[in-house]
């Protein structure tokens, strides 16, 4: 039987979901497949890698849910191009489905991948699903990218205005559709040991809850020791929830929380229109910074034991839960880069071993602002005060007690270095790197 495959990749679901619902409407039975991607897999330094243990989760669920339609989730452990070789020899597929991925590797493989299904006479096709605006949908009168939040936020929202909410948060019904999945017996799920890894035992949050938060985010999302944000990270990453979904929902109660999804979109966008953000910055000047990289200070940063309670709890936070809150992402990032003056991308290649959310562009765009050397970072010399942030958002010390047991008793260590004079030491060599 001719059949449409759909590929599932960042977008771990049945409903709402662009490229499948087009897939459901191309005419043919559609058959779907998942990749334990070898090239993603070999980098993985921790066997019990927990975004792993989620993936592998969440792709049983959905194989579970496609059996219960009848139908299977095929699976594979191996290279994409290898991998879809075979299948292409295996079953009568006629074209692939698919959403777009804006990751500079994923890029190359569907590139990789596109080129197969040319060469053996099949048709490709690609949707957007990820994001609410891509990178050709927001630009400057001119035409070419913003580098500046704020009026690339006033585009979006003028663009959105312009064709309309329905058409751009549209909600696809793809369950109306599920009869037209082919119908096959379920085959064996690969296991978690085959692949090489373990069972990660750290808890993920789930998608169920953030709605409760959308009131109260704009006043309380800033304090760590209060559940005022939606720990939706990890899930918009896999794509187990609908960006849509929740784009329509935070346009009615939160217009905060809508332009935190527009930093969302405006971050992937950066990293398609300039990939070199990757291991560079995005001003290149702040490449001439002379960083001290101490390895014994990046150490006790890395184990929350700067003696500077902030940067510790947040450190021990994201060690312990895979979560760190976005304040004190800040806070950390900024520590680390000005009053260490340890290079950012140490920072952001820890925080990208470590992060459940873990992403890219979101990443790196973080990390540059926090070094002052990205898109719209804020000025070198504005240095955040990790004692100032603490007394302004975690006056009581809840989230500080929360993560630093010891707090307060003789076995806390000092300060690691002294605020006024790292200040000072940041402030002249980034003076001189970028008066040169
Ligand atoms: P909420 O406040 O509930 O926001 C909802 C969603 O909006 C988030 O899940 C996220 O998808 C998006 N969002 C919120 N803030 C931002 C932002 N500033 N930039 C881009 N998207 C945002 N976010 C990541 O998703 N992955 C990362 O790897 C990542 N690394 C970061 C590194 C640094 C140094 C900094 C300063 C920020 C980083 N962020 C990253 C942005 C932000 O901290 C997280 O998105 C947020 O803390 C996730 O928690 P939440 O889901 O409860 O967010």
């Amino acid at each position: 039987m001719k059949i449409t495959a759909f590929w599932i990749r960042r977008d771990l679901r049945l409903e709402d979901n662009h490229g499948l619902y087009e897939a459901l409407m191309s005419g043919n039975k559609v058959l779907c497949f998942f990749i334990f991607d070898r090239h993603i897999l070999e980098t993985l330094n921790n066997k019990k890698d927990p975004r792993l243990h989620f993936i592998y989760q969440q792709a049983l669920t959905l194989k579970q849910k496609l059996n219960k339609l009848g139908s299977d989730l095929i699976v594979t452990h191996d290279y994409p191009l290898a991998a879809w070789k075979n299948w292409i020899q295996i079953y009568d597929i006629q074209s692939l489905y698919l959403n777009r991925d804006y990751e500079p590797y994923a890029i190359q493989r569907d590139l990789k991948i596109s080129e197969l299904f040319k060469y053996k006479g099949l048709s490709f096709h690609c949707f957007k699903d990820h994001v609410l605006f891509e990178k050709e949908e927001v630009l400057k009168d001119d035409q070419t990218p913003y580098t500046v939040f704020t009026p690339y936020k006033r585009k979006w929202m003028e663009k959105l205005n312009q064709i309309g909410i329905s058409k751009v948060f549209i909600d696809y019904r793809n369950e109306l559709y599920f009869d037209q999945f082919i119908q096959l017996s379920p085959a064996p799920y690969i296991s978690l040991e085959s692949m090489g890894f373990e069972p990660s035992t750290l808890s993920i949050p789930g998608s169920g809850d953030w709605e409760k938060i959308l009131a109260g985010y704009s006043t309380l999302r800033d304090f760590p020791a209060v559940h005022g944000t939606s720990r939706l990270g990890i899930h918009l990453r896999f794509g187990t929830v609908s960006i849509r979904e929740i784009a329509r929902k935070a346009f009615q109660v939160s217009e905060v929380f809508l332009s935190e999804l527009i930093w969302r979109d405006f971050y992937s966008m950066i990293l398609q229109a300039f990939p070199e953000v990757i291991g560079h910055a995005f001003k290149p000047a702040y490449d001439r910074i002379k960083w001290l990289n101490s390895e014994d200070k990046f150490k006790l940063w890395c184990e929350g034991r700067t003696g500077y309670p902030l940067v510790d709890a947040g450190m021990r936070e994201l060690n312990k839960t895979g979560f760190m809150h976005n304040r004190v992402r800040m806070v950390t990032a900024s520590f680390l880069v000005k009053h260490l003056l340890i290079d950012w991308r140490w920072g952001e290649a820890y925080f990208a071993e470590k992060l459940l959310d873990f992403d890219v562009a979101s990443n790196n765009g973080g990390w540059q602002w926090a070094a002052g050397c990205g898109t719209d970072a804020a000025p070198y010399f504005r240095i955040f005060n990790p004692e100032a942030q603490q007394k302004k958002f975690d006056p009581k010390f809840e989230y500080i007690q929360k993560w630093i047991p010891e707090f307060n008793t003789p076995s806390y260590p000092r300060p690691i270095v002294d605020h006024a004079l790292s200040r000072k030491r940041c402030l002249e060599v980034y003076k001189e790197a970028l008066s040169d």
